[in-house]
């Protein structure tokens, strides 16, 4: 029997997912940038009690969470759009906004689901390389914009380099783009940069039509599972787009209750946030005593060299040896680890288990 799929099913490459999933524990899940921490105080009840609920489908428009984003970030509830995940969002703007003969605007190497949008909806994606610090090219993206652009990406920080911009750049490229193109900025890591206010992005929502920013519960908030992410559109018909397009209940009872309920917990997360970072500083620092090259990471992740090791053999030694990382090479940068911040525990035995797999250091 001849099967048939559709043209676009050949283009879309598949996520490069983690090698293993399963309950963590023996396991340094180091690979996928999830938090290390439990669900903040309070959202395991509000999950059991959301629990019952489980016979209806959720609210569609969230109201209940969209009031608490409204709350917290002053923007109204009609440019906000929830979604199950901060994919789940960026897939239904590729639906809403690229048709065949669009294109897309996006750095590289950044997170591989930017292509996938182009792939997904025959688009066409224009790759712009990081520059020699591993930070988006602004200027290079602008330049890459035509007729046909309807999206640039940025993200910022940026997956897997962990490299950041500060808004006044971001403000910049948004100012410099025509009307009729949308700058979509995601910010799954902005919790964890340093030196702006991680609200502070949200004024470019407010200024500027055409600026979308892009959120997730799955990373500071510890919320990966649940599946919970969200937009804050400078203008409502872009969020009302993506209501067009997807399909209806995305984001579960269970999920918004979940998120409602960590959004409570503002001082509890700042307290995770600085652990993180703190932890992220002396993986940092550890990596470069090795002799390798370590980015500056502004995200729960670290971005490193392996010296001229072989990746596949250090990559093998570190599964064998129970450490989950991803390997640069699915990444967009061969020879290079993208290694989450764990637990102290798991970040020590990450860097014994590098040490062991690592030629010994000339000097
Ligand atoms: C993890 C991540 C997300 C979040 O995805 P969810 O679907 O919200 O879990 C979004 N963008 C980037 C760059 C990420 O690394």
């Amino acid at each position: 029997m001849l099967v048939g799929f559709a043209e676009k099913v050949g283009r879309i490459t598949a996520y490069p997912a983690a090698d293993a999933y399963g309950p963590a524990g023996e396991i340094a899940m180091l690979a996928s940038n999830e938090s290390p921490f439990p669900p903040l105080p309070g959202v395991m009840e509000a999950i059991a009690e959301a629990a019952p609920d489980g016979n209806r489908y959720p609210a569609p428009s969230a109201d209940r969470l969209r009031a608490a984003l409204t709350a917290r970030f002053d923007v109204a509830p009609e440019r906000i759009a929830i979604g199950a995940g901060s994919c789940d969002l960026l897939l239904s703007a590729a639906e809403a906004l690229l048709d065949p003969g669009t294109e897309l605007v996006h750095a590289w190497p950044t997170f591989a689901i930017y292509p996938r949008m182009a792939a997904a909806t025959g688009a066409r994606a224009v790759a712009v390389p990081l520059d020699a610090d591993d930070r988006h090219d602004l200027d290079a993206m602008a330049d890459a914009v035509t007729d046909a652009t309807r999206l640039v990406v940025v993200c910022n920080p940026n997956n897997p380099t962990g490299t950041f911009l500060p808004l006044a750049a971001i403000e910049r490229l948004a100012r410099r783009l025509p009307p009729h193109v949308w700058l979509l900025v995601d910010e799954a890591y902005r919790e964890f940069a340093a030196g702006e206010d991680a609200d502070a992005s949200v004024a470019l929502v407010r200024r500027h039509r055409n600026v979308v920013l892009l959120r997730t519960f799955s990373k500071a908030y510890g919320l990966a599972g649940m599946r919970c992410g969200y937009a804050l559109c400078g203008d409502e018909r872009f969020a009302e787009a993506l209501y067009r397009v997807w399909q209806p209940f995305s984001c579960s009872v269970v999920a918004q209750a979940a998120a409602s309920a960590a959004l409570e917990q503002p001082a509890e997360l700042a307290r995770r946030i600085e652990l993180t970072v703190a932890a992220r500083l002396e993986l940092e620092e550890r990596l470069a005593t090795l002799g390798l090259e370590v980015r500056r990471s502004h995200a729960n992740f670290v971005w490193h060299s392996l010296g001229g090791a072989d990746e596949a053999a250090v990559v093998d030694g570190l599964a064998e040896r129970k450490v989950l990382v991803r390997r640069g090479s699915a990444l967009g940068r061969s020879g290079w680890l993208r290694t989450t911040v764990g637990t102290a525990v798991e970040n020590g035995r990450y860097l014994t288990a590098l040490g062991e797999l690592l030629p010994p250091q000339r000097d």
